[in-house]
């Protein structure tokens, strides 16, 4: 038994009435880095996680998290372009910036660019020039017509790259991993010097996910920040921004946030103030709820094992981590499908499971197919008709 942590004020709102409400011991901090072999992905480091949460703007955050486990660079690859049905969501998502900000021909910055497709996205949309910052990007990767105009940089981004004016400055899938929010976005609107000009875009992963629809398998440790509509705006309108717009994206599985430096030192948090009694009544429900859940897979997973089912997981994305390692299984799931090339012949962190082609489950076809993420069930469904194979699909 270790002792229980204790329970700082929330991060987001100074309030001091946080509890934890899930914990979760040893799982791999990262979950992207993908590794040679099974015995290197067994021997990744690991972290706890200790979830609070903040009646008070609905924050949720892993008190345990330690920020210098964690170390971005090239070998993170948590990249899901490759899903056509993410890259149909990510072009209607640029269209619409393009067309809402009347970004033609001005300057986006991408704050965590990643392997730089929604950056190239973006720049290719409206003929824009771009600027993308992430430690872990890496130049051969991204093909794009609008190459010329984008500078990619290794370095993260911070107050001195105010002189490069942007119009839009977006963040995907960041946010979440920064343990203290507020600082973070402080510091973006320092570097923010004409607040007319710049719009400022974040998305993040949408709490609804794991608290409402209970996805406990999306609760990993480099996730050290969750938020809910109620706690992403309440961050931003505390930090000087005027909330723009709010949505709850890609199936509620998203979030998203449009913000402008506001006029005053403290913003508008919007109008939608949100359910914070229904979320804390979530909350409250979750951790037994999930602990049934977790308790109900081990035993469908012991008996596969008895049946001898041959069973794979499809998606080696951060839900099969924390599916895989929170089970604790290596035997019964013995391999994880994923469509992206640059995943395939590596193993997954924690549980160490080799990450294959969907060509190649014809030599060895399964039984039983775990889906990581019932969105893509058309997807996968039709390239394993297009295989010849008839696995039953499962949702994990
Ligand atoms: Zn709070």
């Amino acid at each position: 038994m270790t002792a229980t942590p204790s329970v700082p004020a929330c991060p987001v709102c100074g309030g001091t009435h946080a509890t934890l409400f899930f914990s979760l011991t040893d799982q791999p901090v990262l979950i992207g880095v993908l590794w040679p072999d099974a015995d290197s992905a067994r021997a990744c480091r690991r972290g706890d996680i200790d979830l609070a949460f903040c009646p008070d703007c609905g924050f949720i955050w892993n008190v345990s998290f330690d920020p210098d486990r964690i170390e971005y660079d090239q070998q993170y690859d948590n990249s899901l372009h490759f899903s056509p049905t993410f890259q149909n969501y990510s072009q209607k998502l640029v269209d619409r910036l393009v067309d809402t900000y009347g970004l033609h021909q001005r300057t986006v910055v991408d704050i965590g660019c990643g392997k730089g497709d929604f950056l190239a996205m973006l720049c290719e949309a409206g003929g824009n020039t771009g600027y993308g910052f992430d430690p872990s990007y890496e130049g051969e990767r991204v093909s794009t017509s609008a190459a010329d105009r984008i500078t990619w940089s290794n370095d993260y981004y911070g107050e001195e790259h105010a002189r490069l004016q942007a119009d839009l400055l977006a963040s995907r899938f960041v946010y979440e991993h920064i343990p203290s929010p507020n600082d973070f976005l402080r510091m973006i609107r320092r570097s923010i010097t004409d607040p007319d000009r710049t719009v400022i875009y974040f998305e993040v992963p949408d709490t609804d996910l794991i608290i409402r629809q209970g996805s406990v398998w999306d609760v990993i440790y480099e996730h050290c920040s969750y938020f809910s509509v109620e706690s992403l705006t309440r961050s931003f309108a505390a930090c000087g921004f005027d909330v723009l717009r709010v949505e709850e994206t890609f199936e509620k599985q998203f979030l998203t946030i449009e913000a402008r430096v506001a006029g005053t030192d403290t913003g508008n948090p919007g109008n939608d103030t949100g359910n914070l009694g229904q979320l804390a009544a979530d909350v409250a429900a979750f951790g037994e709820t999930q602990n049934t859940k977790m308790s109900d897979w081990r035993d469908r997973l012991t008996q596969w094992r008895a049946e001898g089912c041959r069973a794979v997981a499809w998606g080696a994305g951060a839900k099969a981590v924390g599916f895989l390692n929170m089970l604790g299984d290596r035997d019964t799931i013995t391999r994880v499908v994923d469509i992206n090339p640059h995943k395939q012949g590596k193993h997954l962190a924690g549980t160490g499971q080799q990450i294959i082609s969907p060509q190649a489950l014809t030599e060895d076809p399964p039984d039983v197919v775990v889906l990581m993420n019932p969105i893509y069930r058309n997807e996968i469904a039709a390239q394993l008709a297009e295989l010849g194979l008839t696995p039953e699909l499962i949702n994990s």
